[in-house]
C-alpha cells in the first residue's frame, strides 16, 4: 500500500468539485435549491448569493471529505466491486441502509441547527437536483450523492440566514471575510 505522507489542501479541494462534475452536479444546481430554501426568508436574496454560499462551503474540509467518501461508494457501487451484501445494500439503496445519511448529516452539523433542520427538510422533500438524483437512472448510483448534495445545500443556506443576521447587526463584508477564512473546518 503506498501512502502519500502529505496531501496537499488544495488538491483535496479540488479533487471534490471535480468529482460533484463528474457526476453531473453543478454548482448553480445546487444554489437553486439553497434559492428555494431561503428566498422565502430574505424576499432580496439572489440566486448570485447562493452560488458564492456553495463556492464557501465547498471550501470546507469536512464538506470535502464527506464528497469523496460518498461519491467513491456510488462509483464501487456501480462498478460492482464492493463485497457483499455491502454491494447490494449500496446499490438498492436499501430504505433500512442509513450511513448515506449519517455522513451527509455529519457534514452539516459545522453550520448549526439551521443546517440540520434543513438538511432533514431535504431528506424528506427531494428537492431540485436532490429529486433527480435519488430518481433511479440504469446503471447509476447515487446513494450517497443525493444526502450529500443535500447537506451542501442546507449548510449554504444556514450561512445565508446567518449571514443576513450579521450584516443587520452591522458586521461589514470585511469582518464577513475574515469569519468566513476562520472556519475553515
Ligand atoms: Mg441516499
Amino acid at each position: 500500500m503506498t501512502v502519500h505522507s502529505h496531501i496537499n489542501s488544495k488538491e483535496i479541494e479540488q479533487a471534490a468539485r471535480d468529482r460533484l462534475q463528474e457526476r453531473g452536479v453543478s454548482i448553480r444546481d445546487i444554489a437553486d435549491v439553497v434559492y428555494l430554501m431561503q428566498h422565502p426568508y430574505h424576499s432580496s436574496l439572489t440566486i448570485d448569493d447562493c452560488i458564492e454560499s456553495v463556492d464557501r462551503v465547498l471550501e470546507k474540509r469536512e464538506i470535502q471529505h464527506a464528497i469523496l467518501v460518498g461519491v467513491e461508494l456510488d462509483v464501487l457501487a456501480e462498478k460492482e466491486l464492493l463485497s457483499e451484501p455491502l454491494q447490494s445494500l449500496i446499490a438498492k439503496d436499501e430504505g433500512l441502509f442509513g450511513v448515506d445519511e449519517t455522513i451527509a448529516l455529519g457534514a452539516a452539523l459545522g453550520y448549526g441547527s439551521i443546517a440540520v433542520t434543513t438538511y432533514g427538510h431535504l431528506d424528506k422533500q427531494k428537492v431540485g437536483v436532490i429529486e433527480r438524483l435519488d430518481t433511479k437512472e440504469g446503471e447509476r448510483c447515487h446513494t450517497f450523492l443525493d444526502d450529500i448534495i443535500g447537506s451542501i445545500a442546507a449548510n449554504a443556506s444556514s450561512r445565508i440566514a446567518h449571514r443576513y443576521r450579521d450584516l443587520l447587526d452591522g458586521m461589514t463584508e470585511e469582518d464577513l471575510i475574515i469569519q468566513d477564512e476562520e472556519d475553515r473546518l
